[in-house]
């Protein structure tokens, strides 16, 4: 195989490729690379010559084969039949705990197709443990994730298989099903956390400290004291009982004996990696509501997203039909990386630093289910002056304010110079301090928006304002160039921060090696310029 997961230091991975190696020295060779499928060890190997370099599994399995195939896309296999369906936990409020296989929405023709057809979907762990359900609109949804209850984990860390009666009728749901889900551990398995539940790590995938997480087990309370576990309840499954925790794990990568030693237990007993830091793409601006997928409060819109990676420079992927392609980065003044996302009706995937490990995000411009039940939201001013949230105008970009709310809710407010910020509403009153270039500011409640407020006439005029300015540069481009005095230096940066940015977008192209047009300074020098930048102070 051409590719492999390189664990180049503790707490770390990355996907890499066979011949980025080639001719070099790596240290800990015998020990840093997994098959990306199994998790099992793989050597590099380069025997030059038209061999290419590759990857190769330590020790040969029925499923090598499967392994080359799959890692190297050759096979034309849709995300989801590479990384199998999921499986979720549920009532953890009631405390009945129950296990589940997600099946994805099929749409309604196809499940329509199945219905007339009289196909059967089996969720099959061996001869004596199966579950059969007919694919029809009483057993399916067919725009939204549907949780088929299982009393049963296939034997010996197998994976379940799901089978479809009927001649070749899997082709038909191979888009969004598949023809397998990531069975348990030896010990159990990890979900990620939900107040009402979780959905497993798949095995191969990764956890990452200070994060909570659900432990379903059934070898009892982890033996490290790093683990801090609290017990929820148990899960009844066929022939076992499972205990199910809620845990964090505390460990610093300083001390490597320990952190190793905690990451070994995950990986031996439930098939998952411990990393220093959780690779996920974390939503900017606008905010986003998750209701099974992440979906801009904006219609039509990108989304920013920070980048959160333990690499140097980590990697994004973006899901085409049959393969992936990298996203690209920007790379922020602080080193952290930023992306934007484009988010139509059509679903954008995504996953970092990972490919098919099956923990993608998924954006898609949906219709939000809005809670209907009723808030007290009221914005408090420095005056006293307390107003309903509907009524609020953009005044309150103004000043200091203060949220008064009677359940937790979340603040987004965003900036003309593209810094976001988050507030999280927890109390009965929250201060949110005044900032500059505020300008827009949504209110979220239980994964519907509750309020959206955005300062209209500010905004549009500066819009305006950019556009003319913008083209009255269009005649500045020749001319004797000289170097770039301080004072345009401050005007450039000063557009940037007000939100002129198609002007300073402009400005920055038509400056060449450090040096500026005089026609542009003189442009610059003009009274709609200097109001704007403020210059009138510097130049004298
Ligand atoms: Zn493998």
């Amino acid at each position: 195989m051409r590719y492999a997961v390189d664990r180049y230091a503790i707490g770390t991975e990355i996907e890499v490729c066979a011949d980025d190696f080639y001719g070099k020295y790596i240290p800990n060779k015998l020990s840093r690379f997994r098959c990306p499928e199994c998790g099992e060890i793989v050597y590099f190997r380069s025997k030059g010559g038209n061999q290419p370099n590759h990857f190769y599994h330590k020790v040969k399995t029925d499923q090598t084969p499967e392994c080359d195939k799959r890692v190297d896309g050759h096979a034309k296999l849709s995300l989801y039949q590479r990384v199998g369906l999921s499986l979720y936990l549920t009532g953890v409020v009631s405390g009945n705990l129950q296990l589940n296989i997600g099946f994805p929405a099929i749409g309604r023709h196809l499940l329509m197709q199945a219905e007339t057809q009289k196909l059967i979907v089996n969720i099959i762990g061996d001869n004596n443990t199966k579950i059969a359900k007919r694919i029809d609109s009483s057993n399916f949804f067919e725009d939204r994730l549907t949780l088929i209850p299982v009393n049963f984990v296939p034997k010996n860390t197998r994976n379940y298989s799901i089978e479809i009666s009927g001649t070749s009728s899997m082709r038909l749901f191979s888009k969004q099903w598949a023809g397998f889900a990531d069975g348990f551990g030896v010990g159990g398995a990890i979900f990620s956390f939900e107040e009402t539940g979780g959905k497993k790590i798949r095995r191969g995938d990764c956890i990452s400290t200070q994060r909570t997480y659900y432990l379903v087990t059934k070898i009892g309370i982890p033996p490290h004291k790093e683990i801090k576990c609290t017990e929820i309840g148990k899960l009844y499954l066929k022939n076992n009982a499972y205990k199910v925790y809620v845990f964090e794990i505390n460990v610093d990568l300083d001390n490597k004996a320990r952190f190793l030693a905690v990451s070994d237990y995950f990986n031996r007993f439930f098939g998952v990696v411990l990393l220093e830091k959780q690779p996920e793409l974390i939503p900017l601006w606008p905010p986003v509501v998750v209701q099974e997928f992440f979906i801009p409060v904006k219609n039509n819109s990108s989304v920013v997203c920070s980048v959160s990676s333990g690499n140097s420079s980590p990697n994004v992927y973006l899901y085409k039909e049959f393969a992936t392609a990298p996203v690209d980065l920007h790379r922020n003044r602080s080193g952290g990386y930023t992306t934007e996302i484009y988010v139509g009706k059509t679903p954008s995937i995504l996953s970092v630093d990972r490919k098919y490990v099956g923990r993608e995000a998924v954006f898609q411009d949906r219709f939000i289910i809005r809670p209907n039940f009723s808030y007290e939201i009221q914005i408090e001013r420095p005056n006293h002056v307390i107003t309903p949230w509907d009524k609020v105008t953009e005044d309150i970009f103004k000043s200091d304010f203060s949220v008064i709310a009677n359940s937790k809710m979340e603040l987004y407010i965003g900036s003309l110079n593209r810094t976001f910020r988050y507030e999280p509403i927890r109390s009965a009153l929250t201060a949110i301090p005044y900032k500059t270039n505020t300008n827009e500011m949504y209110l979220i409640i239980e994964s519907g928006i509750a309020f959206h407020i955005k300062a209209h006439v500010k905004g549009q005029r500066i819009e305006i304002e950019d556009k003319e300015l913008a083209k009255s540069l269009t005649n500045c481009i020749c001319g004797q160039m000289v170097p770039i005095p301080m004072w345009a230096y401050y005007g450039i940066r000063l557009l940037k921060r007000n939100g002129y940015l198609q002007t300073y977008h402009k400005i920055m192209a038509l400056i060449n090696n450090q040096e500026i047009s005089i026609a542009l300074l003189k442009q610059m020098r003009k009274p709609e310029f200097m109001r704007i930048t403020n210059l009138n102070k510097l130049i004298k």
